[in-house]
């Protein structure tokens, strides 16, 4: 049978809701028009409550998560600085390939086996060798579905100049994130994760720390479409309720997040944290009662956006996940070295209890069907007693 409406559990894009989604199809307005600057006013001024942050600069432009990235190197770095680079997998190693393209002096300190989590310790001994421009954090490394130990790390860079980068993609608006109180300094996001929106925009916050040290830097930026400094004039100008024109804002998809931004606020930042961290308890313990080991290697390691699982002897990913598509729902693969030898649940954004209980049940019944021995419904159970007591 044809799926005609498969559960999309991929740890990006997300599922949408309905409001956001027919928010795109609004007639497109001019971007200097009354209507346009209220919403892109208010969708900045919301953005700046889901982040966390009293006098952070948010930045929304059109792009995916690699450009906040890079957009946060190459406004912070010149040629020549030291970068710190701290990486828990896949998306630790890409700050390295964007900072070598800058000829930055990089110091990539990695964990030994993906699933481990780099250590506060570690981070201390090498800030106190060296002075770094700025250290680079991934907040949940997709690949390994590992939360880094962000506020730790925070609290060390905290009164020293080095700026502290830290990629919230598969965190913010899920994951419990501070900006200000955790110390980051730059805090960026893509709009198809846990904000969730489609794919689009980049959205990128700097402290003022992160903006000071921009304004020290001894050379204009190389990138014309990245330099914050082009864009902070029209921030500015929008936040204040007035038009002002660098590149056109993608009209449409501001409208999507404008939506999601006050459902996001509805339902209140701290109430989003905790309905991400039930439900990412209860489908931990539907893989404990089902006998399958996570990636992260200690259950307090693991992110409360996305879920990496080892495959069990004998299954294959190929099959599983042909079987999951089959069962309507759609999952991911592994990223990198764990390619082949995991699948990946997201669960972030709208997610909801029946959306996790109906993939556990998928579970339960492609890995039967790929001749796993399990007893149907014992992971169900384990998460229904999860559930319940919310
Ligand atoms: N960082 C992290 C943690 C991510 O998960 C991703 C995307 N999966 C990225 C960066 C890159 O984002 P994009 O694919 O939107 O460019």
């Amino acid at each position: 049978m044809k799926v005609g409406r498969p559960l999309l559990m991929i740890p990006g894009p997300v599922i949408c809701d309905p409001e956001v989604l027919s928010a795109l199809s609004k007639p497109t307005l001019s971007h200097v028009s009354p209507k346009f600057i209220e919403i892109f006013s208010k969708t900045l001024e919301g953005l700046k409550k889901i982040f966390l942050t009293e006098k952070g600069e948010i930045f929304v432009v059109a792009g995916s998560g690699t450009l906040a990235m890079e957009m946060a190197i190459v406004n912070i770095c010149e040629p020549g600085d030291n970068i710190l680079i701290l990486s828990n997998g896949y998306f630790g190693e890409r700050f390295k390939e964007i900072c070598e393209r800058y000829n930055l002096k990089v110091d990539y300190v990695e964990v030994k086996e993906w699933g481990e989590n780099i250590q506060p310790e570690t981070v201390r001994e090498k800030m106190q060798k060296k002075e770094y421009k700025a250290v680079t954090l991934t907040h949940v490394d997709t690949s390994t579905s590992v939360s880094a130990k962000v506020k730790e790390i925070g609290e060390i860079v905290k009164d020293t100049d080095t700026v502290f980068i830290v990629d919230g993609v598969c965190a913010t608006a899920g994951e419990e994130e501070r900006m200000d109180k955790w110390n980051i300094d730059i805090l960026f996001t893509a709009s198809q994760k846990a904000l969730g929106v489609p794919p689009g925009l980049a959205i990128i916050a700097f402290s003022t720390k992160a903006l000071e040290t921009y304004e020290k830097r001894k050379e204009p930026v190389k990138s014309y479409f990245m330099d914050i400094g082009l864009w902070k004039p029209i921030m500015d100008a929008y936040a204040e309720g007035q038009a002002a024109y660098f590149a056109t804002p993608p009209v449409n998809m501001i409208y999507a997040l404008y939506e999601s931004v006050k459902q996001i606020l509805e339902e209140g930042i701290e109430e989003r944290f905790k309905r991400h961290q039930t439900i990412a308890k209860a489908f931990r313990e539907a893989l404990k009662a089902l006998e399958l080991q996570i990636v992260p290697i200690s259950e307090e390691y693991a992110a409360n956006t996305v879920t990496g699982v080892y495959y069990p002897e004998g299954v294959t990913d190929e099959e599983f996940r042909k079987n999951m598509a089959k069962n309507g729902v759609i999952v991911a693969g592994g990223l990198g070295k764990l390619k082949g030898k995991i699948f990946r649940v997201g669960h972030m954004g709208t997610v909801q209890p029946t959306d996790i209980l109906a993939t556990i049940a998928a579970i339960e019944n492609s890995l039967m069907k790929c001749g796993y021995k399990i007893k149907l419904g014992v992971g169900l159970e384990a998460a229904q007693e999860i559930l319940t007591k919310i």
